[in-house]
């Protein structure tokens, strides 16, 4: 079977090595490249060629057009994974991280979650599905507003970022990636809180370095990419993923 991650850019993902890695450890003889998908209209024919692709920045939105979406992928208004002998979609970020998070931090009930962007969309609805008290900061307030009306979950917005009480804070917004930093003081975070930055790259961002210094333990995007890489495994080949081999070649 061949798969693909599909986006622009897509040079730097490490899709393509995690499903390799997931493939070579069950002796499967599958393939998954990285596709560079600057038009969508133009190139949706080769894509279909695929037995199935992942999706990333920026044609989460866009794809729904193209495939049965389930519910959950249309309310949150994304789907990363297709399956297209079956033409449906899923989006597996949210369950992926709700995966994370009831591994790493058992227990935890709010959390707080920095950005009101697409990703933010996918975890606030599977978040307050699972029953976590969801708080909500975003730079530009009303965009927060109206995502919590948009979706009507029971969410709370916050005109600051108040880290008192917070369990688990989460990094959903891309200041990661230009190495800006957001208007929060660590110092009021309860000590056995944890920082999630959906954000990976070579080094942590600022924002997870202030977040360390103040004791915090901090947990970055890799886990994400892994956990819904492993679901959107399980849902094409209907087999339990090998998470620790698509984990090793992740972390490299
Ligand atoms: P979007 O572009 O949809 O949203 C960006 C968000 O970031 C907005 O809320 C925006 O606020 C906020 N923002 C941008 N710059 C700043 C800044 N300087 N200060 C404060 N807020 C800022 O992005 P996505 O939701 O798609 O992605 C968010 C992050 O999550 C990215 O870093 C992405 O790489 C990461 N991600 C990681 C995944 C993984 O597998 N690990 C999966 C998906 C995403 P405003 O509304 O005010 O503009």
């Amino acid at each position: 079977m061949r798969f693909a991650v599909i986006g622009n850019p897509i040079a730097h993902s490490l899709s393509p090595a995690m499903h390799r890695a997931a493939y070579a450890a069950l002796g499967l003889e599958h393939s998954y490249d990285p596709m560079l998908v600057t038009d969508i209209g133009a190139q949706i024919n080769e894509l279909k060629t695929l037995d199935g692709i992942n999706i990333t920045v920026p044609h989460k939105e866009a794809m729904l057009a193209y495939c049965e979406a389930d519910e959950f992928a249309r309310r949150a208004g994304a789907v990363n994974t297709i399956d297209w002998k079956s033409n449906r979609g899923i989006n597996t970020d949210g369950a992926g991280f709700s995966d994370v998070l009831a591994r790493e931090t058992p227990g935890a009930q709010s959390i707080l979650i920095l950005g009101a962007g697409g990703t933010t969309r996918s975890l606030a609805l599977a978040l307050t599905q699972a029953a976590y008290q969801v708080t909500i900061w975003n730079r530009t307030e009303s965009r927060a507003h109206e995502l919590v009306t948009d979706l009507e979950i029971p969410a709370r917005v916050s005109s600051t970022p108040q880290l008192p009480g917070q369990d688990v804070i989460v990094n959903a917004t891309s200041a990661g990636l230009t190495d800006e930093t957001l208007p929060l003081d660590w110092g009021e975070a309860e000590p056995s809180a944890v920082f999630f930055d959906l954000y990976y790259g070579t080094e942590p961002t600022q924002i997870s370095k202030t977040a360390a210094e103040a004791g915090l333990r901090t947990i970055d995007g890799r886990e994400l990419l892994i956990a819904q890489g492993a679901r959107s495994f399980s849902w094409w080949l209907q087999r339990e993923a090998p998470v620790e081999a698509m984990r090793a070649a992740v972390y490299g």
